[in-house]
């Protein structure tokens, strides 16, 4: 076993290329193969958002903390509360991050296929993050 304590690994800064606003990234596990396994806290300061992205074998988030926001490429903006869990399937065109007045962190678990666990692409811009979410 590997008992990895509290405090072992920084919390390191979401990468500006794939990330409006400030991000902090708390890895929770990249097991080593056979096990293709990661997963990593995430925290969303007010306003900030992923870029537009998808994952090869999907992604679970598991909002742990505060309100945030998640739209799939072609549908409504959704507001995300602690408690709610969301699956994204593999290739889906998605973002998520908090709202705009409010911090949200997230467990992310998704998988790794050899090659990649995430395929990013352009930002949300201001003007889609605007808009109002219907649930
Ligand atoms: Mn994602």
């Amino acid at each position: 076993m590997d008992h990895i304590k509290a405090g072992t690994h920084a919390t390191r800064r979401g990468n500006p290329d794939w990330f409006t606003g400030a991000v902090w990234q708390d890895p929770i596990v990249e097991a080593p193969a056979p096990a293709r396994v990661r997963a990593a806290r995430v925290a969303f300061e007010p306003g900030a958002r992923t870029n537009w992205h998808t994952h090869p074998l999907g992604q679970t988030l598991h909002v742990i903390q505060g309100t945030g926001r998640f739209q799939t490429l072609g549908g409504p903006v959704v507001t995300l509360r602690a408690g709610d869990t969301v699956f994204i399937p593999p290739g889906e065109k998605h973002w998520h991050g908090a709202s705009p007045t409010h911090g949200m962190v997230h467990i992310a678990i998704h998988e790794f296929d050899g090659e990649t666990h995430v395929t990013w692409m352009e930002p949300v811009t201001d003007a889609d993050y605007a808009v109002a979410p219907t649930g």
